[in-house]
């Protein structure tokens, strides 16, 4: 599982940048780093279009996993260096920026969006496959979630507009509920295709999610 991101547009970066002169880059050497949005080359890459713009780079680096524990002893093996910046761009997932906010009174600024947690079924292919919504109905599926899977997030599908297991809304897709139909097929378990779903408890989880265990 990664988190999949992509790269704000520079224009959007530069906004947040107004206030600060003296910039410190920080990348990710793991999800950012595979998905090409903040690994060490994107860094370099970022190094320059700001300094393109007219900032100043007090320093950079790419911390292995910005999203853990790491992120504090990275930091502060950089201090001095980041002492010397305005604020640090920080080119992980938002849980990596959230990290190092907690680690430095220095405004800590995403350079890229955060769009799901996904799996690579196939090389360079990330895919959503879970919402986390709290109220798993993978037993009736047969392990294809219609939350994240369907375009509609339909729990009882198809709908009207599946046409050749592709999906309405994206034909490049598939049709999670075709998809659904063939597994519950092959796992002899179709009676569970004409079981109604009620409606959904989208609250299951009280936001934002938090658990004690013991
Ligand atoms: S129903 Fe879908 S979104 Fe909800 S927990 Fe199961 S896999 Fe995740
Ligand atoms: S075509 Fe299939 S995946 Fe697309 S919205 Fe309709 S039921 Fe959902």
């Amino acid at each position: 599982m990664i988190s999949v991101t992509e790269q704000k547009p520079l224009e959007e970066i530069l906004q947040s940048l107004d206030k600060c002169q003296a910039v410190y880059l920080v990348g990710c050497g793991t999800c950012t780093t595979m998905l090409h949005t903040g690994g060490k080359a994107e860094v370099l890459e970022m190094k320059d279009k700001l300094e393109a713009a007219g900032k100043k780079i007090a320093g950079w680096m790419v911390i292995p996993t910005a999203c853990d524990e790491v992120s504090k002893y990275a930091l502060q093996e950089n201090d001095q260096e980041i002492e010397a910046a305005d604020c640090l761009l920080v080119m992980s997932c938002a849980y990596g920026v959230q990290n190092v906010s907690q680690w430095t009174d220095k405004p800590a600024l995403p350079a890229v969006n955060t769009l799901f947690i996904g799996a690579e079924y196939t090389p360079g292919e990330f895919s959503e496959v879970c919402r986390q919504c709290g109220d798993c109905v993978l037993a009736w599926t047969g392990g294809i979630c219609p939350v994240t899977a369907c375009a509609k997030g339909l729990l009882n599908g198809p709908c009207g507009g599946t046409n050749e297991g592709k999906c309405e809304v994206d034909p490049e897709k598939d049709c999670a509920w075709t998809l659904i139909y063939n597994r519950l097929e092959k796992q002899g378990r179709l009676d569970l295709f004409e079981k109604e779903q009620a409606p959904k408890n989208y609250q299951a989880v009280v936001r934002p999610g938090k658990i004690t265990v013991k």
